[in-house]
């Protein structure tokens, strides 16, 4: 049985864009949005308009898109004390971004509005009921954020009670319960909600940080207390350690706990969602994300794979589908030949004692030997398997290549690449200046074959990491493993692992791999 719904408000383009690292330029922020939209997210805060002009300008552009079901909602404070809201330029630019909805955040906690805004409680309170009710009497739906509303509330539970009846009889949409530093416990939150009075006040949100790791919780057991929206943000991005993840919260409340929301019949765009933000934001996707993470359905052991096969549900919360991800087999050296089995399910049905299985198998295991590892380079044992099965398609074959370093005692390092390759007979010829190494070999590469492959240029290389395999053996012998991380510009992404004693050469092969998985998966599959 569905239980009450549960309005979806985001704020990954408002307090998300306040993470260590997390930032978007005007048209990442319009595909975020529409992505929202599809989504079904509810409220979508789209900044702080009074802020800068990148923010303002993305309210010029969103009001000439068209959303399906989402509202922008625009974000800004009270008014100034001793001024009128209509005179208050915060209150001015929150209509001037001409959105329907406004977010209106206001001082709940005693002390932050005798030490920040230095006025007394009772114009704090008026600050309050001017700029709801003169954006309410403008036509906007208007939702008042209580910032440190349980911080306020500890304090002085009247002051906090206060501040949300004065909210309320401004008449706002919305009472959005704030932890703005993030440091109540669930417990705390389940006993301040339930201690409100129901029936004086506007209908509840809750907007929870993530700083004592209990954001999602905080959100789940406010809902389950009586709160009727809840605000985060994709991937749990936000100032400090992060908003409430609304990637973790919408599965839950959808999946576990049976509420309805806007987003319940599209769940399974959710894993793609998290991505699709993640790379606007050239950050790497967080492996360990609960439900939309690479590693969330992922099984290493052989035997775990063994019961897998048997029944799903005994070694899976849930079926990853339903989120839109896909289970993973690690391949590694508990791995069995089930494992292949799975990895070659995409394929075709194969049985664990065919011949493709053992062929892959033994090769695998050699790979191991010489120091290759798949568990983080699928796209390159992908390659592995289109080889054995025939479904193969080569891009171009390496004749040569050449590189040259040189540094002066009055310039840094440089490289000079220049490189040979073939393709369909003809030789073809690359070359590049740059600073490191695999960066020429890369831009050689691509000078070479872009005239043949023009995919090459929706392509980015995103991540490089090196290792050295017997760092004991000493000096040029040793082994380096490289991984390289590549991703298009529609979300997709994919790891390649090389292995050599040069370190050019391995990261070549992954090079390569990267450019070849990309083109046959994506551009030639067969
Ligand atoms: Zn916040």
């Amino acid at each position: 049985m569905t239980k009450r719904k549960i309005c979806l408000f985001d704020t990954t383009l408002r307090d998300g864009m306040q993470g260590i690292e997390v930032s978007f330029s005007l048209s990442d922020k319009i595909q975020i949005a529409h992505k929202l939209d599809e989504m079904g997210i509810d409220f979508i805060e789209g900044g702080f308009p009074l802020s800068n002009e990148k923010e303002a300008a993305f309210f010029a552009q969103a009001k000439k898109e068209k959303f399906r079901h989402a509202e922008i909602a625009s974000f800004g404070s009270s008014r100034k004390p001793g001024r009128k809201a209509r005179e208050d330029s915060h209150i001015r630019a929150l209509l001037e971004a001409g959105t329907s909805t406004v977010v209106v955040v206001g001082k709940t906690w005693k002390a932050h509005v005798e030490k920040v805004l230095r006025t007394t409680h009772e114009e704090n309170l008026e600050m309050i009921f001017d700029s709801l009710s003169f954006l309410k009497s403008e036509g906007r739906k208007v939702i008042f954020d209580l910032e440190h509303f349980f911080d306020g509330w500890k304090d002085d539970p009247a002051y906090a009670l206060e501040v949300l009846k004065t909210g309320t009889q401004a008449g706002a949409d919305w009472v959005v319960l704030c932890d703005t530093n993030g440091g109540t416990l669930p417990m705390e939150v389940d006993r301040i909600i339930r201690s409100l009075p129901a029936e004086d006040l506007a209908p509840l949100g809750v907007h929870f940080h993530d700083d004592t790791g209990n954001g999602v919780a905080n959100s789940i057991i406010a809902l389950e207390a009586g709160a009727g929206q809840v605000q985060g943000t994709i991937n749990g991005w936000g100032e400090r350690c992060g908003n409430a993840n609304l990637c973790v919260i919408i599965p839950n409340i959808a999946l576990k706990l049976g509420y309805d929301t806007s987003a319940n019949g599209n769940i399974k765009k959710l894993t793609s969602l998290s991505r699709f933000v993640s790379e606007k934001a050239n950050i790497i996707p967080d492996k360990r994300q609960p439900y939309v993470g690479e590693a969330a359905f992922s099984h290493k052991a052989g035997q775990h794979v063994d019961v897998l096969a048997k029944a799903d549900y005994l070694m899976e919360h849930i079926d990853s589908r339903l989120v839109g991800n896909e289970r993973r087999i690690l391949l590694s050296e508990l791995a069995g030949k089930s494992t292949i089995v799975d990895k070659l399910s995409r394929y075709g049905n194969f049985d664990k004692s065919s011949e493709i299985v053992e062929t892959l198998f033994k090769s695998l295991k050699e790979k191991e030997v010489a120091g290759y590892e798949y568990e983080a380079a699928e796209a390159s044992f992908d390659l592995l398997i289109r080889k054995c099965l025939k479904l193969y398609k080569p891009l171009a074959e390496l004749g040569n290549y050449h590189l040259e370093s040189y540094k002066t005692w009055v310039s840094p390092s440089k490289n000079v690449g220049r490189l040979f390759m073939r393709l369909n007979g003809k030789e073809v010829l690359g070359a590049a200046v740059g600073i490191g190494p695999v960066e020429t070999l890369d831009a050689a590469l691509r000078d070479a074959l872009l005239p043949f492959y023009p995919f090459i240029k929706a392509i980015t290389l995103t991540d490089y990491k090196v290792r050295v395999l017997n760092p004991e053996a000493a000096g040029s012998a040793s082994k380096v493993r490289v991984f390289i991380s590549f991703s298009d510009r529609l979300g997709n992404s994919w790891d390649t692992v090389g292995v050599s004693e040069d370190i050019v050469e391995a990261s070549w092969d992954a090079l390569m791999d990267s450019l070849e998985y990309y083109y046959n998966t994506f551009v030639e599959p067969q």
